[in-house]
């Protein structure tokens, strides 16, 4: 069974989408086989794997609706060591649809199932919202990751965050689990962001990843190129701090 890994935080632009590709790009370095499923309709994880999506024929929005089958629609993109499952800005459409249908909370898990021996891990890119998309991310996934970037509010969004996390734990999906918080875009000078980190570890304690992914203009750079930081330097901090975080994750492999 492939671990599918929910990155989520309904606070929009903390790194969501920046660890989601480079997790992704990261572990494949190391052999694991991944696909990185792209579910929100801004498409920033398609587009930083070099991929328009307005050149897609087929995308997880059709998947969803059931227009498209999974093999029609995973591609492996350009210079990318590890498949996508790529999004368009019309999985609002799904979304919707998402809303009134039946059993609406599974419909991903639904289509992953179908996986259980392609992947070692499957990451999912969620939207910077705790809508029905992130939930259906929530009910398929073995474990949450939670990128955090540590500001004045980050702790209030965490904590709506776990009570979401926790409704669906009750609900949907018993067995999820809380794999990690990563504090994201760190500027050790910023005397706030390392009170909050420390607050984090305070509360969270071994559920924070001891990894801290630095502010690093290569990781802001990659995307614009298409591709992830360790193809576009792999020696930069950022690339660096992607693969210690990824010798975390390697470590808590049941
Ligand atoms: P959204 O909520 O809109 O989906 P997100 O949580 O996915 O956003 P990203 O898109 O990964 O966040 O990051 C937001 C912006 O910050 C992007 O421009 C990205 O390139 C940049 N960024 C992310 N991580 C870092 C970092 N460690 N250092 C510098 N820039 C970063
Ligand atoms: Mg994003």
């Amino acid at each position: 069974m492939p671990e599918i890994l929910a990155v989520v935080n309904q606070k929009g632009g903390v790194g969501k989408t920046t660890t989601c590709i480079n997790l992704a790009a990261s572990l494949s370095k190391t052999k694991r086989k991944v696909l990185l499923v792209d579910l929100d309709p801004q498409s920033n994880a398609t587009r930083g794997c070099g991929v328009d999506p307005h050149g897609l024929l087929t995308s997880i929005n059709d998947l969803l609706l059931g227009r498209s089958s999974a093999d029609e629609t995973i591609i492996r993109p350009d210079n990318i060591d590890f498949s996508l499952l790529p999004a368009t800005p019309d999985l609002t459409e799904a979304e919707v649809m998402l809303i009134s249908s039946e059993h609406k909370e599974y419909t991903l898990k639904n289509i992953l199932s179908a996986f259980n021996t392609e992947y070692d891990y499957i990451i999912i890119d969620c939207p910077p919202s705790l809508n029905i998309l992130t939930v259906n991310a929530l009910s398929a996934a073995s474990g949450v990751l939670i990128p955090v970037q540590c500001e004045f509010f980050a702790l209030q969004g965490l904590s709506e965050l776990i009570t979401t996390i926790d409704t669906i734990k009750n609900s949907s999906n018993t067995s999820l689990i809380i794999k990690g918080i990563i504090r994201t875009m760190f500027d050790p000078r910023n005397n706030l962001a390392t009170d909050v980190s420390a607050q984090l570890l305070k509360f969270f304690d071994d559920k924070v990843y001891r990894t801290i992914i630095p502010r690093n203009i290569t990781l802001a750079e990659a995307p614009s190129h298409g591709m992830p930081v360790i193809n576009y330097d792999k020696g930069s901090k950022g690339a660096l701090s992607y693969l210690s975080l990824v010798g975390e994750i390697i470590k808590q492999e049941r």
